[in-house]
């Protein structure tokens, strides 16, 4: 144990050394120079599950678009997938936009200072909830992300899987007692700051930290070892068969209703080799008309975060419309670039568009 371990006595010099390091080191990021509750909360919901430079040009670019809480509460949904395509989890997009709607609707267009009521909106966890209400408001809530759980795992050294409830709430309560209650944005940014910057999850940088003298796991001699990782399940693969089908009204798609993706725009696809049906039959079933298949136009992949899905993508030729329109929409050069696809379909359309270029300068 350290002889300086973070307990109450201590906790103040821990607190001054962490936010003093913050003051000389952290990094200049476009949301630490917003003090708009809407910009700051924008910030917080990107960064969920999601890296700082991947975040950075979407956070400006959104706020381009939408500058003011007012602005975005106008949004139309499909405008603000296609700003949103590429940064992934894309019901954190849709929920912002609701939970916007009712501030505007119910709260006079003033994010909720009071915790209770903003954690109350729709995708506002407990996360962002601490982290907006303390960085906006100063309210004393503790914000726990995933640095955090890291840096208090080994501060405490405590023991056992994150996933583990009774361990989530050991760190819950130790990350509330060390909490800066003056100023408790600052000192939460700092503590997520010590996690992305020194406390990382491979090879900490002890040396360099400057509460390295409160450190459990640093006097214990192993600091890297904890938190304890959970030996991970290789992840199941799906694997899809997807049609480009190029009509003279433009190329057949459809938007997503299913929760993972929903919003966003695909070709039609389905699961390979299901009840022993071929591709085509699956396709033809999917479509409700006659399919000729073509050639194969290329393969590609994209893990999530809990499956892979793996895609053959071929030519297919219809002769008649389906006659489900919708949801499947035959769609133009200029519409296609409107619309948001997952990141897995960006090669497609770029070879979509590439043959329509083509195509194009032939008939020219
Ligand atoms: Fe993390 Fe090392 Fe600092 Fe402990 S001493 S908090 S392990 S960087």
């Amino acid at each position: 144990m350290a002889k300086n371990n973070p307990n109450n006595e201590m906790a103040s010099g821990f607190r001054r050394k962490l936010l003093s390091w913050y003051e000389q080191n952290n990094r200049d990021l476009p949301w630490r120079r917003e003090d708009d509750p809407y910009r700051i909360w924008l910030s917080e919901v990107m960064l969920q599950q999601t890296r700082v430079e991947a975040v950075i040009p979407y956070y400006q670019r959104f706020l381009a678009a939408y500058p003011t809480l007012e602005a975005f509460a106008e949004a139309a949904e499909d405008d603000v997938l296609k700003l949103w395509e590429g940064l992934g989890y894309y019901s954190r997009a849709r929920n912002f936009l609701q939970a916007v709607r009712d501030v505007r609707a119910h709260y006079d267009g003033q994010v909720p200072a009071d915790p209770e009521i903003f954690g109350g909106l729709k995708g506002v966890g407990a996360y962002t909830q601490s982290a907006v209400c303390s960085i906006a408001y100063n309210v004393p809530l503790a914000a726990v992300d995933g640095n955090v759980k890291r840096v208090i795992c080994r501060l405490f050294s405590i023991e056992g899987e994150l996933s583990k409830a009774h361990v989530q709430k050991e760190i819950e309560v130790k990350a509330q007692s060390l909490l800066d209650r003056e100023r408790p944005g600052d000192y939460n940014q700092a503590l997520m700051e010590l996690g992305a910057l020194v406390c990382v999850p491979k090879a900490p940088r002890c040396h360099l930290c400057p509460v390295a003298s409160y450190c459990r796991a640093l006097a214990e001699g192993n600091p890297g070892r904890l938190p304890e990782k959970r030996k991970k399940k290789p992840l199941p693969v799906v694997e899809l068969t997807a049609a480009v089908i190029v009509r003279d009204e433009g190329v057949l798609v459809r938007q997503r209703t299913e929760s993972l993706l929903q919003g966003l725009w695909e070709f039609p696809n389905v699961a390979a080799g299901r009840d022993g049906e071929t591709a085509a039959e699956a396709l033809q079933a999917l479509l409700g008309v006659k399919v000729r298949l073509g050639e194969e136009v290329m393969r590609l992949s994209h893990t999530f975060s809990h499956l892979r899905w793996e895609m053959t993508v071929l030519r297919l030729t219809i002769d008649d419309v389906p006659p489900q329109n919708p949801p499947w929409v035959p769609v133009d050069a200029a519409r296609l670039e409107r619309l948001a696809f997952p990141v897995i379909y960006h090669p497609l359309l770029e070879w979509i568009k590439k043959q329509w270029i083509k195509e194009q300068s032939i008939k020219e």
